[in-house]
């Protein structure tokens, strides 16, 4: 036979669509005019992953034959996002595959715009994650990244009459071809029950509860397909999903109650950013992954290399916050019950395994659960964690530490309900512990972590946070990457601090034209798109201003707001000064039980109709809440940016990212001297940055002298005018009483020095309008940011974490 005949059938059909045709046909089972757009989706991105499994493959046994190291990134949360669009982008493939599908008829942008947003993280600690697998895999790290395969992500947020409404976000709904079932890969999970010594002196945990946990694995692609690691999700099943005898006699619903209890354990992401959930059941997920993740880590260790002595030196396990800090007994209880090794043998071994990344201070959110739950739920470890802080608890009265310092040490909280301390297992069973940008870790040093730092002097250390420049730059913005592009050639493609090369075309009168024109079609792209999804109409002409960001009073959208408010209250006032045109866009979830956090939602909302209706405005002033903050909305939202605000108090925000996503964009910020924003403006310097209001040293001591607000209040016609406005119903007309409680609040502790700052935020926010008629010197600074932040790209993160950290580098 010869070849010819075929292609004569279709002559200009490339070899690619027929493998998407091909797979829509025998995999999905539905012919070109059958399929509806998700299974166009599903034929892609299963034929893009054909080209990803044998370079996964190929990583694996790599890794293997090398004997290499192996890094374990344990985290509660991964938020993604899409990843059709970043594959194709990691794999150079992106035309090949539009144009393969534009010959099939199909537009690939719409096919993007199909793919659920996996929502498996609340904020910036579940996208910090995502990003640093992606930086793993590009810098050819064997890593795998452990987590939940939660059936419901985050919620879903829609804004009804300005108040949040949250809803189940399905994005399973339609299955997901990114991932791969490993059945064989199962651990048993048990909870409850009691321990038994038998008559060697050999411990047994007799769980009276148990469930299986099974791998669902992800393929995570570096750049330029340099290698493909793991994201392992672990779901769970019932170890007897049936009870027979109970269907049988009627009992349907009983018979099924394994099958539900397992299912629960995985259904839901708690919806909390940087407070605990407090649940049984949060505690059950965070004891079931961790369980999962180090059975798994063990037995790959002991088939690999025979010697569990030897784990340290082939694997690394970061723990991402306190939520697998269990993971840290687990370890041991495997060590000690399992592999019968001495308690010392075993301490030595868990130490030099684990390391512990820390991301907030905020004591509501430093996790500890009740003993008596604790005990109840996981009676061997509560044993283990007594052990091990007799133990240091020996070695900090060895160093002569005194009572106070014993106590703030301990793994169990005395003081009140007894309590165990997640933060203080984890640090204790870590050679390093880590904070997330400098000024954080200072205060790590200085107060939650004091005490155990004086024990351990050597421990804590800084890896300032990063981002992926693949996503927030390449993807999200191909007009701004191919700019530059032009202008300095391709070495920042592969090395993001060659951005650097950037800043002299600031001074290019030509370039920034471009810079600007890139910019405006960026904006005019969100304005079609919120346009289309909330039927608002912005000018892209404009400064696009945005805060979008979980909402929470500590990174302040309320006084964002009361700027707002009193812009308002200028420009009406003032109708014929040459007001600085505005947009302000707020984007966010609010945790369900944050009443506060929802009311500022509804705030943001009412004013946002108040303002956008008055036609004595004349547009100069618009304002947003964009429903249903998540990546796939930031992607679309950072390249628009004109100013980024990141303007929480100083002292209470650990490090922050979208500050470092908008600044890459070319947006300047407006923010206060708290977490990364400390660095970025060290990077881009002080003169394209805008800095305002008290220091993290300046907060602590106002709040030590017993800060009044009232003072501030009393000090600032401004900001009287904007609360009384609030609280007088201006913006609630129907429920003038909505914000008393809110506005009461400000008025009379205000926490979070709204009122103090009040004052050096609006003054900053004139300097910015200022800076913005000033076309060249707005474009140039805007560029000098874009060169400036290379360094806060996670490739230099992680970097830092594989030499300094897990040593595998
Ligand atoms: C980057 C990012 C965050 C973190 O934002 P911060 O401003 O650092 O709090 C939260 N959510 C999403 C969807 C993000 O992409």
């Amino acid at each position: 036979m010869t070849q010819p005949a075929l292609a004569a059938v279709a002559p200009t059909t490339p070899p690619l669509a027929e493998a998407i045709l091909d797979t829509l046909i025998h995999r999905i089972g539905k012919d070109a005019q059958a399929a509806l757009p998700h299974d166009w989706l599903a034929a892609t991105i299963l034929t893009v992953r054909n080209d990803i499994i044998e370079r996964w493959m190929a990583s694996s046994k790599q890794a293997h034959a090398a004997g290499a190291k192996r890094v374990y990134y344990l985290s509660l949360e991964f938020l993604i996002g899409r990843l059709l669009r970043d594959a194709m982008a990691n794999l150079s493939r992106t035309d090949e595959v539009r144009e393969a599908l534009a010959s099939l008829g199909v537009n690939l942008a719409d096919l993007e715009g199909e793919e659920p947003d996996a929502a498996l993280g609340n904020g910036g600690l579940g996208r910090l994650a995502a990003c640093f697998m992606e930086s793993l895999a590009s810098l050819d790290l064997p890593a795998y990244g452990y987590g939940i395969r939660y059936v419901n992500g985050m919620f879903r947020q829609r804004i009804d009459n300005g108040w949040q409404v949250e809803l189940p976000e399905t994005w399973l709904r339609h299955g997901n071809p990114w991932e791969f079932e490993r059945r064989e890969s199962n651990y048993r999970i048990g909870f409850g029950g009691e321990v038994v010594g038998d008559e060697n002196g050999d411990i047994h945990w007799m769980p009276d509860e148990s469930v299986e946990a099974v791998a669902v694995d992800t393929p995570v692609i570096g750049w330029r397909g340099a290698r493909v690691n793991t994201l392992r999700l672990w779901t769970a099943r019932a170890r007897d999903p049936i009870r027979l005898d109970r269907f049988n006699a009627g009992d349907h619903e009983g018979a099924l109650a394994a099958s539900v209890r397992a299912d629960t354990l995985v259904r839901v992401l708690y919806p909390a950013d940087s407070t605990p959930a407090g649940q049984e059941l949060r505690l059950r997920q965070e004891y079931f992954f961790s369980s999962a993740s180090i059975q798994d880590i063990v037995r790959r260790h002991v088939q690999y290399f025979g010697d569990i002595r030897t784990l340290p030196d082939k694997a690394a396990i970061q723990l991402n916050d306190t939520h697998p800090a269990v993971s840290v007994a687990e370890l041991m209880r495997i060590l000690v019950d399992d592999h019968a090794l001495d308690f010392d043998g075993a301490w030595e071994i868990t130490r030099a395994t684990f390391g512990y990344t820390n991301h907030t201070l905020l004591p509501e959110a430093l996790e500890s659960w009740p003993l008596p739950l604790f005990e109840r739920l996981l009676p061997r470890h509560m044993q283990l964690v007594y052990a091990i802080n007799a133990k240091i608890l020996r070695e900090a009265r060895a160093q002569g530490q005194d009572d106070g310092a014993i106590a703030a040490i301990s793994l169990i909280d005395e003081g009140g309900e007894r309590r165990v301390r997640m933060a203080n297992l984890a640090f204790a069973g870590s050679h390093s512990v880590n904070g997330v940008a400098a000024l954080h870790t200072d205060l790590m040093k200085q107060t939650v972590f004091a005490d155990l730092h004086r024990l351990y002097p050597d421990r804590i250390n800084n890896k300032t946070n990063g981002i992926t420049p693949r996503r927030w730059l390449f993807e999200s913005n191909p007009g701004l990457t191919s700019l530059i592009r032009e202008a300095i050639g391709d070495a920042f493609l592969d090395d993001a601090t060659k951005l650097a090369d950037l800043k002299p075309f600031a001074a290019d009168a030509a370039f920034r034209e471009k810079f600007e024109a890139v910019k405006r079609a960026n904006k005019v792209r969100l304005s079609q798109h919120l346009r289309e999804v909330m039927g608002v109409r912005l000018d892209p002409d404009a400064m696009f201003d945005v805060q979008v960001k979980r909402i929470h009073e500590y990174k302040r959208q309320l006084l964002n707001i009361l700027e707002t408010v009193a812009l308002y209250d200028q420009i009406r006032s003032n109708p014929d000064k040459d007001w600085t045109p505005r947009v302000k866009l707020f984007a966010g979830k609010a945790a369900s039980s944050y009443h506060n956090a929802k009311l500022i939602i509804k705030l943001a909302n009412d004013v946002a109709r108040r303002i956008n209706a008055d036609p004595a405005v004349r547009g100069l002033l618009r304002v947003a809440f964009v429903p249903n903050y998540n990546v796939s909305l930031a992607e679309l939202i950072m390249p628009a940016a004109d100013l980024s605000e990141q303007i929480s108090t100083a002292g209470m925000e650990a490090s922050g990212t979208g500050n470092m996503k908008l600044a890459l964009n070319g947006a300047l910020t407006i923010g206060t001297l708290d977490g990364a924003n400390v660095e970025i403006r060290d990077h881009v310097g002080a003169d394209d940055i805008v800095i305002f209001g008290l220091t993290a040293e300046e907060v602590a001591e106002k709040r030590a002298a017993g800060y009044n607000p009232r003072e501030a209040i009393a000090a600032s016609r401004e900001l009287q005018q904007a609360l009384s406005a609030i609280k007088g119903g201006v913006f609630s007309h129907d429920d003038p009483g909505r914000y008393a409680g809110l506005i009461d609040g400000l008025e009379n502790s205000d926490w979070f020095l709204c009122c103090a700052d009040f004052d050096s935020y609006a003054q900053a926010q004139r300097q910015v309008d200022a800076r913005w008629t000033d076309r060249a010197g707005w474009n140039a600074s805007a560029i000098r940011n874009v060169g400036g932040v290379g360094w806060f790209s996670s490739d230099r993160t992680i970097g830092e974490y594989a030499r300094d950290i897990w040593k595998v580098m």
